[in-house]
């Protein structure tokens, strides 16, 4: 349990981390809690989604969906991989959580099964993100938006001294059968295609929380024009040996 990070720590925490970022207007002062006569925190952890939509940035921001008035998440992560911080306050993203999720996430423990007999206000305890993407299977998480992903998570974890096991997706935590987030990832690091999973997405966050803020992973960089060219001399080579 923390108290929330303010509108200068959110700033701090993810330029060090390296996520782009830019801030949507009024996003220091947006959020349900006046509304609700409930302010947000203590936060107990970082819960991760996935738009269902394209360009949502308003709709995440200010419109809000039926039923649900906005904000939506504290930060929407357009494919662009350039975050925008559209709150730093209570936000209307988690909806009804499985306590026993709660509970284990808090204790960073491994995430049970939801009990459904017992629920709590997931908005109250938890941090959001709105990640673009369909949601249908195929869309697909551009290596940009997956690096910005884990570098978003990891700096709130780093903020507050949390591990990995402080890091949910909705479908872990909702007792309303949400099945966010999920879908293919262009690739991160060395890796290249691969499908979206909470272990995955925890496993990357927990090697950056290994390294300083500051660390990149290695990626499969193409070949330089020096290796290229060396590659080619050897092959005229060989071929002039034949
Ligand atoms: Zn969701």
């Amino acid at each position: 349990m923390a108290t929330p990070m303010t509108a200068a720590q959110w700033r701090a925490a993810l330029k060090a981390e390296g996520v782009k970022f830019t801030e949507y207007d009024s996003w220091t002062t947006r959020g349900r809690d006046a509304a609700t006569g409930k302010s947000f925190g203590p936060v107990h952890g970082v819960l991760n989604h996935h738009t269902a939509g394209s360009n949502s940035l308003r709709a995440v921001a200010v419109d809000g969906a039926p039923n649900l008035p906005a904000p939506l998440a504290h930060t929407f992560l357009p494919k662009s991989g350039i975050a925008v911080l559209v709150s730093c306050h209570r936000a209307n993203h988690a909806g009804l959580a499985a306590a026993n999720v709660i509970a284990a996430l808090t204790a960073e423990t491994k995430l049970p099964r939801q009990d459904k007999t017992s629920t709590v206000d997931g908005n109250d305890l938890l941090y959001g993100i709105e990640t673009e993407n369909l949601g249908n299977g195929t869309d697909t998480y551009t290596r940009e938006q997956y690096d910005a992903w884990v570098r978003w998570n990891a700096a709130i974890c780093r903020h507050h001294g949390w591990g990995a096991g402080s890091v949910a997706g909705h479908l872990e935590t909702s007792v309303e059968g949400k099945v966010d987030p999920k879908g293919p990832v262009e690739g991160y690091g060395t890796r290249g295609l691969f499908v979206f999973s909470m272990g995955q997405l925890r496993a990357d966050v927990a090697e950056r929380l290994q390294h300083p803020a500051s660390w990149s992973p290695a990626t499969s960089a193409p070949p330089t024009t020096e290796e290229r060219l060396t590659s080619l001399e050897k092959r005229v080579t060989a071929l002039e040996k034949k």
